[in-house]
Formats: structure tokens, C-alpha cells, sequence
């Protein structure tokens, strides 16, 4: 593992997280970030094993400043280092702005948002340390374009936009890249939910005619991991199969 880059992903349970994990363990060694799903967590740190990987399954809530410091200090203090980090964890209260309650808001802009600053800011130490860093933050079309029933999810999204820029320009003198990925609609349990009516309607705005999968995500992140894309920094990348153009 000595040479191996050390890679956190958050909310890497299920979804895009797990597939972005499990991408990132062909070259790195992985820190599958949960909440509540330590069963599933598990599961994707087998499947990497399985891979012939390597990966462990670490517990925080992201949403809390304290629990990201002891998260993000631990692992700086056992490998010396963090090579990437994909700010992937997220949640959505959706409903219209005159039905939202304050706990919906409070509550998305805490995981999605704050989250992401807070591992930002306690993996920015190290990285700026090792001159080095890629730090991948997953954003969402409904952050670059908004979208009704979401105030509270764009607007946690729409702020990563601007914390990744502003990051982004704070640290690209010491080497590192800091990016945002706005995916449209993907499979996963968060938009399983969704009646049928409602995917019609998506899939109907969507000019390559399909769902977005995890793995189109993955592929991406893990560009972004990479040396390949050491001369980008900054961008807001749409991967929705062209609804936003
Ligand atoms: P899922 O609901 O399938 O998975 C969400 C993940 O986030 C889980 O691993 C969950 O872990 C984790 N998570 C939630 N809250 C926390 C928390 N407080 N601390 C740590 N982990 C947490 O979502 P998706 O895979 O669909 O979405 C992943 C990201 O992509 C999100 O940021 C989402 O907003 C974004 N996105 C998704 C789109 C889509 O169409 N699916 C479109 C655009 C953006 P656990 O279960 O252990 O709590």
C-alpha cells in the first residue's frame, strides 16, 4: 500500500458513492464514508476486496463539524495523507417553498453543503502539506439551473458550486484541483422514488434519451482523481445527457 493514494469518498454505501469507491480502488486505497448504512458499507468494501482492492468502512456524519474533524485527523494520522476526496454525500426533503419547513431546509443544506465544507476544510491542512490534492464535489443540475420543489436541494447545490470555485482558487498554487460534477437524473435510491409520470416527464428533456447510470458518474470522478485532468480546476461539469447546454 506504500505508494498507493489514499481516497475518501463520502456516503459511499450505495448509489454513486459506491460506484465512485469502487472506481477510485483500482488505484487507491479507499475510505468508504456512511451514516446509517454500515451493512452496506460493508458490502462495498467486500466487492472492492473482491476486486482485488483495498478499502475500509469508516462512520461520520458529515453534517457534523466535530465528527468530520475526528474523521478526516484520523485518517491523516494513520497514512500521513489524503490524496482525494469526493464530497459525494447528500440528501434531498424536497416540497414546495410554501410547504418546506425550516427542519427540511436546515436539515439538506447541513448534509449536503456544510458537509462538504467541513471535510473540505479539515483535508485542506494536509493536502496543502503534500502539495498535492483532488478534491471532486458532487453538485447537481438542480444547483446550476434550479428547479421547482427543490429550494432547499438547489440551494445546497448552487453553494458547492461557489465553494468549489472559491476553494478552487485558494489552493491551485499548492497544487491542488478542486472541481464539481452536476449530474442530472441517475439511477439510484434517491430518484427511485419518483413516480412514473414524473420520469416520463425527465426522460422526455433529456437529448440522449436514457438515465444517467452511477458508473457515467464513476467515470468521471475518477478523471477527475487523476493526473490526466491536472490542468483543470475550478469547472462545473454537467453529466446529464445534454439537458443543460
Ligand atoms: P443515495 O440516496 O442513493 O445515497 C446517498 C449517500 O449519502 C448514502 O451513501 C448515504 O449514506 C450518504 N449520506 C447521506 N447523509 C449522510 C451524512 N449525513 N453523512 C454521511 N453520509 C451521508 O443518493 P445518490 O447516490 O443518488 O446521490 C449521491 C450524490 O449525488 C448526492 O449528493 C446527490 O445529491 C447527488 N446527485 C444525485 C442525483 C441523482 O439523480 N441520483 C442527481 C444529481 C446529484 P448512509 O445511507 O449510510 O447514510
Amino acid at each position: 500500500m506504500d505508494n498507493k493514494k489514499i481516497a475518501v469518498v463520502t456516503g459511499g454505501s450505495r448509489g454513486i458513492g459506491k460506484e465512485i469507491a469502487v472506481k477510485l480502488a483500482e488505484e487507491a486505497y479507499v475510505i468508504v464514508n456512511y451514516n446509517g448504512s454500515e451493512e452496506k458499507a460493508a458490502q462495498v468494501v467486500r466487492e472492492i476486496k473482491d476486486k482485488g482492492g483495498n478499502a475500509e468502512a469508516v462512520k461520520c456524519n458529515v453534517a457534523s463539524f466535530k465528527e468530520c474533524e475526528k474523521f478526516i485527523g484520523d485518517i491523516v494520522e494513520r497514512f500521513g495523507k489524503i490524496d482525494i476526496l469526493v464530497n459525494n454525500a447528500g440528501i434531498n426533503k424536497d416540497g414546495l417553498i410554501l410547504s418546506m419547513s425550516e427542519e427540511d431546509f436546515d436539515s439538506v443544506i447541513n448534509t449536503n453543503l456544510k458537509g462538504t465544507f467541513n471535510c473540505i476544510k479539515f483535508v485542506s491542512k494536509s493536502m496543502i502539506k503534500n502539495r498535492y490534492g483532488k478534491i471532486i464535489n458532487i453538485s447537481s443540475i438542480s444547483g446550476v439551473a434550479g428547479n421547482p420543489g427543490q429550494a432547499n436541494y438547489a440551494a445546497s447545490k448552487a453553494g458547492i458550486i461557489g465553494l468549489t470555485k472559491s476553494v478552487a482558487k485558494e489552493l491551485a498554487k499548492r497544487n491542488i484541483n478542486v472541481n464539481a460534477i452536476a449530474p442530472g437524473f441517475i439511477m439510484t435510491e434517491m430518484t427511485d422514488v419518483l413516480r412514473d409520470k414524473v420520469k416520463e416527464n425527465i426522460l422526455s428533456q433529456i437529448p440522449l434519451k436514457r438515465f444517467g447510470t452511477p458508473q457515467d458518474v464513476a467515470e468521471l470522478a475518477a478523471f477527475l482523481a487523476s493526473d490526466k485532468s491536472s490542468y483543470i480546476t475550478g469547472q462545473v461539469i454537467n453529466l446529464d445527457g445534454g439537458m443543460i447546454m
